[in-house]
């Protein structure tokens, strides 16, 4: 174990993390806690701080793994669900919501995890990974994430992922025109259910930053999503490089303006994208138009 220690030890800075064995493979879970953004005001839009969090998290593990192979471990991906090997280890317990609440940071973490060959932690039963582990007995009292949900999405059974407004932005398809306005003002990500959580009561969600701010006015979010490529590039490590779609951003954004009470104001923007070839973008343009 020292050896592995002495090599991820100095990249461990600013995470939780927990080591725990399975089946011959020791595995490194790790957390990136963040804290929340309060609700965006008029003419910004939310995107989750969870993003950031997350990409953090990922070169987090990319740059362990290079560091463990360098040392002479073999890495590799975990085979079992996060979830799973998270409650087993006792580092997260599973919520209704579907998520994991840490001791100390509620459900507000980025996860990852990252296999090595060898068994240097304490063994855990590889039978009790392949189990759904029960939800927080608090769970069972609560409910405030079902009543929450705009999307109807969760229920006692667990969620419908294909209901929640995280699957609709990421496919940028909405159903229904009452699912463009349960967005709301969240153009990335939705975090309702996360909000009214009670194990996240502790956790304070904190005002925009200036940095923030002028990243997310409906004004600098436009002007970015409509200047291509480039225009995308301050937002690379807040939104990760795999959601910089000029096409699909710029259509969530016409969603969530056409949400606020702003919309009047931009009728004007949206007008050159009726026609767009891409239906995601031309539905959208035509959702802010009709908001008019
Ligand atoms: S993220 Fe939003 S839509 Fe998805 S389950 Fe939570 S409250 Fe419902
Ligand atoms: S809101 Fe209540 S039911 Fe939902 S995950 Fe949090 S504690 Fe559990």
């Amino acid at each position: 174990m020292s050896a592995l220690l002495k090599t991820v030890e100095p990249l461990l800075q600013q995470t939780e993390h927990a080591f725990v064995s399975v089946n011959g493979c020791t595995f490194l879970l790790l957390a990136a806690p963040y804290t929340q953004m309060a609700q965006p005001p008029e003419g910004y839009a939310f995107i989750d701080r969870y993003y950031v969090a997350s990409n953090r998290i990922y070169f987090v593990k990319k740059q362990l793994a290079a560091a463990l192979q360098n040392a002479g471990f073999e890495t590799l991906d975990c085979p079992y669900p996060y979830k799973h090997l998270a409650a087993a280890a006792g580092f997260g317990v599973p919520l209704r919501s579907t998520l994991i609440a840490h001791k100390k940071y509620g459900t507000r973490f980025a996860m990852e995890v990252l296999g090595v060959r060898g068994v240097y932690a304490d063994a855990l039963d590889e039978a009790v990974l392949k189990e759904h582990p029960p939800v927080h007995p608090f769970c069972e009292r609560c409910g405030k994430c079902l009543a929450a949900c705009p999307q109807k999405a969760l229920s006692k059974a667990g969620i419908e992922p294909q209901k929640c407004t995280r699957s609709l932005q990421e496919k940028c398809e909405f159903p229904t025109a009452q699912s463009s306005r349960n967005m709301g003002a969240n153009l990335w990500g939705c975090d309702l259910c996360q909000r009214v959580c009670p194990l996240n009561a502790k956790l304070p969600e904190t005002p925009m930053t200036d940095e923030e701010k002028a990243l997310f006015s409906f004004d600098a979010l436009l002007a970015a999503f409509t200047a291509g490529k480039k225009g995308l590039a301050p937002y690379r490590e807040i939104l990760g490089g795999n959601y910089l779609r000029p096409v699909k951003l710029l259509s969530l954004l016409f969603r969530v303006i056409a949400n606020s009470e702003q919309a009047d104001r931009y009728r004007g923007a949206a007008l050159p994208f009726l026609a767009h070839s891409d239906e995601r973008l031309s539905a959208a343009a035509s959702e802010l138009k009709g908001k008019s």
